[in-house]
């Protein structure tokens, strides 16, 4: 059996069940991942010995009888903007190349306490800011399903890593899209969970009002495993929220009747690839099937949703982008650390110079445009044309999710206008890319859930991406509704067609 045909519940299972050990399942995605990453790119560390340590560690538990987290041996991916004390962590930019953090991220916390099997860093756009991955530091990550395609941002390499089989679940973060959109274009299960939802702790902060961490996963259930473990609330980030988290993984049964999906039409107006749209008709028609009913509602602000996001989340980014001094953190430049410490002060660059120089070569261009423009868009005298108008509009648009939700109970839609595009297709041009964010910005800036799964295949065999959205804290129906349209379907059960695995799992189960 192939770790393909696994899910993260029958892995957990099979392992604690004693059909497979948490070795033999972390070294058969270890070299799948070995196999795989100088085509992908999707990892930016690989942790073989920490892995095989772990995992050889909870082997040793399970045979002397002791008690075991809830994901015991189950490898875990996760982006390189989380913290991981073991582990560098880079976020993808020069800026952080050698930054090994002093603690882990809350969710890393929660995973290595519930015995999940860490197998490394993903890549991703730099500092989260890119819908394509090709914004990292250290080069794209491809698409499994096309190689010569982008597999959409910030969490590419979380996104591909799963679709790729290299590893069952992985951990992304979402501040516009960036769990949803990539898992969209790689035929993958992404969820961002509500604002306060997953703590933020250990996060590399891109725009804090905006972020949230998710899990991805090839299935709703998945998904709903891993947020059982990550989500609730953390002293050690006062925006996470101090509510019970509920067993996902036990609400997903209760079928879908009655259950209300709105329909936005301006979703379907010119820009929606029509293959897309077709794809998102057929999805609403499944979960009629399933006893929904699907009623079209206005979003009236969500035009503005695009505009909003890029002067709220650069300015955010401009203020938690500043640490990035060259002294506090991050790279220094060259002459600067050279002459430190000569007695002849003369020769030392001027301070302002030192951090202008470090600034410029640690990040990259798109993280130098969000800076200025965020920056220009704070400063006196644009404050209240732009920032401060930004927030008013912001506030219409968390409205608009209130009053949809008086009528329905979920909102359905794309999650991009086209299945995933060619690597360098956008490059050139900020706008276009950040057009791609049209479907996803909104649920983050009204701080609501969403999720997007894979519902049918272009003709050229990409993946197309539905999205669900939810009121605050509708994680176990958002969850629900998800599974049984993957209960009716076999989308997400599709793999890309890439070298089969070199190791299979000697396990003998039915597939879930
Ligand atoms: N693509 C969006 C951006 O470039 C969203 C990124 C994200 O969610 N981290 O900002």
């Amino acid at each position: 059996m192939q770790p393909a045909d696994l899910s993260a519940i029958d892995i957990v299972t099979a392992i604690r069940q004693g059909d497979l050990t948490a070795l033999q399942c972390t070294e058969a995605f270890l070299n799948r991942i070995e196999q795989l990453n100088g085509s992908i790119n999707a990892f930016l560390n690989i942790d073989r010995d920490g892995a095989m340590a772990t995992a050889t560690a909870i082997d040793a538990r399970r045979r002397a009888g002791q008690p075991l987290g809830p994901l015991a041996g189950l490898p875990v991916a996760v982006k390189d903007a989380l913290c991981t004390a073991d582990l560098p962590t880079t976020c993808a930019s020069k800026m952080l190349a050698l930054f090994q953090p002093p603690y882990d991220a809350h969710v890393v916390s929660r995973l290595r306490q519930a015995d999940a099997v860490i197998v490394g860093k993903t890549n991703m756009d730099e500092f989260a800011m890119g819908g394509s991955n090709e914004n990292s530091a250290f080069g794209p990550v491809h698409n499994p399903w096309d190689l010569s395609r982008a597999p959409g941002g910030s969490s590419g390499g979380s996104a591909a890593c799963v679709a790729a089989d290299m590893a069952p679940v992985a951990i992304g973060s979402d501040t516009g899209g960036s769990i949803r959109q990539p898992a969209g274009l790689c035929g993958i299960t992404g969820l961002k969970p509500t604002y306060g939802r997953v703590s933020r702790r250990g996060l590399i902060a891109f725009a804090s009002s905006l972020d949230q961490v998710g899990p991805m996963a090839r299935s709703a259930a998945d998904c709903a495993l891993l947020l059982e473990t990550i989500a609730g609330h953390d002293p050690g980030d006062s925006t996470s929220l101090a509510v019970d988290v509920p067993r996902y993984t036990e609400l997903l049964e209760q079928p879908l009747t009655g259950v209300r999906i709105g329909r936005v039409p301006e979703h379907f107006a010119a820009g929606l690839d029509p293959e897309v749209a077709k794809g998102v008709e057929e999805a609403f028609a499944v979960f009629k099937a399933a006893g929904a009913t699907v009623h079209d509602i206005q979003m009236p602000h969500a035009k503005y949703g695009v505009p909003t996001y890029y002067l709220v989340a650069p300015c955010e980014a401009s203020s938690n982008l500043a640490r990035y001094d060259g002294v506090h953190y991050g790279h220094r430049c060259a002459e600067q650390s050279q002459r430190t410490g000569t007695k002849t002060s003369g020769s030392e660059l001027p301070l302002v110079e030192m951090y202008c120089r470090s600034r410029g070569e640690g990040f990259g261009p798109e993280v130098k445009r969000r800076i200025m423009l965020g920056t220009y868009a704070l400063s006196s005298g644009y404050y209240d044309a732009y920032y401060a108008k930004a927030l008013k509009v912001r506030r219409l648009i968390r409205q608009d999710y209130l009053d949809a939700f008086q009528k329905v109970d979920l909102i359905g839609g794309p999650v991009s206008a086209t299945a995933a595009f060619t690597l360098g297709e956008k490059t050139g041009d900020p706008l276009a890319m950040y057009l791609v964010d049209l479907y996803t910005v909104c649920t983050n800036l009204a701080g609501v859930g969403g999720i997007s799964f894979p519902c049918g295949f272009t003709k050229s065999g990409l993946p197309i991406g539905f999205q669900l959205q939810s009121p605050a804290l509708a994680e176990p129906l958002l969850l629900r509704a998800s599974d049984r349209f993957q209960r009716l379907t076999d989308w997400h059960r599709r793999r890309p067609s890439l070298p089969a695995s070199a190791t299979s799992l000697p396990v003998a189960r039915a597939p879930h």
